[in-house]
């Protein structure tokens, strides 16, 4: 059995201990369509020390994304705020699993200066779950926001957030700051949620988006999934349908990539060719904007995305 080690942060030590008990997933081959660009290029290195001077994390690094090369090339890292401690343990996630420290006061400055310092046009912050806090951490999220907008007020801001679960009054808080997109990721199909994602609740989700929607009309809404994990195809299609219920306006659908033998196993890899049947029916149910292919992640050409999100809103009222 293989033990892993947390390389990223601090001393060596198990990064999952509650996945260690776990017995190995097996490990399917990667087809030849999931080829990515190997992190050596100087704006790599030039994005990876900024980060690291301002005391950063990434959910480029935690999670081990396959797109880090490209997009850190470009200077397009997304921050991953509140620590590198997660309160949820779900099964696809390499982000750590434990009880996380204080929220740093200063981070939302941080953040801010590492924004103006990349020059980023657009940028997308998450963060971890933080079930311990009593406003999930909604307010941090608003101060972050606050402080980029201080600081770079032309710059575009997305939030990817938790699903705020029994946190009565999150959504309004960070709804209040005004992001220009309210992200957050069902990740998975509902009957796969206890496997996956045990610690959400498919509806809460849904709803999570849906009232993002209701307080503020102008936000536009995204949520993904990742594909490959045991789900089939009605099934992803009836999810299509509870988002547009929602109102929701981007749909991101990429191929789950497991990070370890203690994850999820990758029960199959999708074709590029259901990839593009997914995006075409999504269009067709009425999405602005959709992103299906197997390395799609919900901050992959985040900047150029909202763009043409933009564009396709103000081509409907025309
Ligand atoms: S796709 Fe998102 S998480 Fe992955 S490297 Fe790019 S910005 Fe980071």
């Amino acid at each position: 059995m293989a033990v892993i080690i947390d390389s990223l942060s601090g001393p060596a030590r198990p990064r999952h201990p509650e996945k260690a008990h776990r017995a190995d997933s097996p490990v399917l081959r990667k087809p030849d369509w999931i080829r990515v660009k190997a992190p050596i290029s100087r704006g790599y290195a030039e994005t990876r020390r900024i980060v690291k001077e301002n005391g950063l994390h990434t959910v480029c690094e935690e999670a081990g994304c396959p797109n880090i090369g490209e997009c850190w090339e470009k200077k397009h890292a997304t921050f991953m705020i509140m620590g590198d401690t997660c309160t949820r343990a779900c099964a696809f996630c390499n982000v750590k699993t434990g009880l996380p420290g204080a929220l740093d006061a200063r981070e939302p400055a941080h953040v801010a200066e590492a924004v103006a310092k990349l020059g980023l046009s657009h940028v997308v912050i998450t963060s971890v779950d933080r079930d311990d806090l009593t406003d999930g951490g909604a307010r941090h999220f608003a101060e972050t926001i606050a402080a980029i907008r201080a600081a770079t007020p032309q710059t575009t801001i997305e939030v990817l957030t938790p699903d705020f679960l029994r946190k009565d009054g999150a959504a309004e808080i960070v709804v209040a700051a005004r992001p220009d997109v309210f992200n957050h990721n069902l990740e998975t199909v509902p009957s796969k949620y206890l496997t996956v994602r045990p610690g959400a609740r498919y509806f809460a989700s849904i709803r999570l988006l849906q009232r993002v929607k209701e307080l503020d009309p102008n936000t536009f809404t995204k949520s993904g999934i990742m594909v490959g994990l045991g789900e089939v195809r009605n099934e992803v299609l009836q999810l299509m349908d509870d988002l547009r219920a929602a109102d929701v306006d981007f749909l991101t659908i990429g191929q789950y990539l497991q990070p370890t033998r203690k994850h999820h196993e990758v029960v199959r890899f999708v074709t590029p060719d259901e990839f593009k049947s997914y995006e075409t029916i999504a269009y067709a149910k009425g999405f602005l904007m959709v992103s299906a292919s197997p390395l799609t992640r919900s901050s992959h050409h985040a900047g150029d995305d909202f763009a043409r999100l933009k564009a396709a809103r103000a081509s409907l009222s025309h």
